[in-house]
């Protein structure tokens, strides 16, 4: 079972919208499993105190980097296996390629931020994954993770209605997915391309390639630059 263990100081927010649709059907059925740890059992004294003045002044407040290490070590042992993640604006930007690594895997541990985010030291102190989910700047790490799960959850065996459905979508494929029509034929005078209502699958499948080539170019070159000549499919 794929298992994701979120450390946070606002537990309610999961699962959230990982408990509807088909992660939380995939939830009820133990095809992966969700435990969150509340970051503030760990807390300092009376007020159970998570976060501290930045060294060096500025404004906003910096979370304490003994008590993330000890909501980290009660979350999970030193030798548990799975990816120890920190959802962080700075990290290396989520890609489908690392979302199927994560998938392959047996979960992640992910830690969540707030304020103006983590003491330095506690990722080298804990081996922590720097993971951004864009270049925007959240309030906080745990919509960053519920939407690392979400992309995590629906890679798993069983999850997705049609197990092929996820092969051709964007990124896998190293472009953008063709354009998808569906009834009415003529939907206020826009008809749907007569190609597709052809019946010819050879010349279908060769017009997605076509269309998906064009919008990357004009929306997504830089995929087009990363795009390398591929020896399996
Ligand atoms: N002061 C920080 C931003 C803190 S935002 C900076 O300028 O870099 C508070 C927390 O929200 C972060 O520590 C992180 O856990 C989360 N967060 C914000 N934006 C994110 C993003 N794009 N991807 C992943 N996590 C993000």
């Amino acid at each position: 079972m794929w298992r994701a263990t979120v450390l946070t100081l606002f537990p309610e927010m999961f699962p959230g919208p990982l408990g509807l649709s088909l992660a939380g059907d995939a939830l009820a059925r133990h095809v992966w499993s969700l435990e969150t740890r509340q970051i503030r059992e760990q807390g300092l004294g009376r007020h159970r105190a998570v976060d501290d003045t930045p060294a060096g002044g500025g404004p906003g407040m910096v979370m304490r980097a003994d008590v993330l290490a000890a909501a980290l070590d009660a979350a999970a042992p030193a030798d548990d296996p799975r990816p120890r993640l920190l959802m962080s604006p700075r990290g290396a930007p989520l890609t489908q390629s690392r979302v199927r690594a994560l998938a392959q895997g047996d979960g992640a541990i992910i830690l969540c931020a707030r304020f103006e985010g983590v003491d330095e030291r506690i990722i080298a102190g804990r081996q922590l994954e720097e993971v951004s989910i864009g270049d925007y700047i959240l309030s906080g790490g745990e919509i960053a993770a519920l939407t690392l799960i979400d992309a995590c959850v629906r890679l798993l065996p069983g999850v997705m209605g049609e197990e092929a459905s996820g092969d051709e979508e964007s990124f896998e494929t190293g472009l953008l997915e063709y354009p998808h029509y569906t009834r009415p034929r003529d939907f206020e005078g826009r008809e749907i391309p007569e190609i597709l209502l052809s019946g010819d699958h050879a010349k279908i499948a060769r017009w997605r390639a076509e269309e998906a080539l064009k919008l990357t170019q004009a929306r997504r070159p830089d995929l087009l630059a990363r795009l390398k000549p591929k020896t399996t499919r």
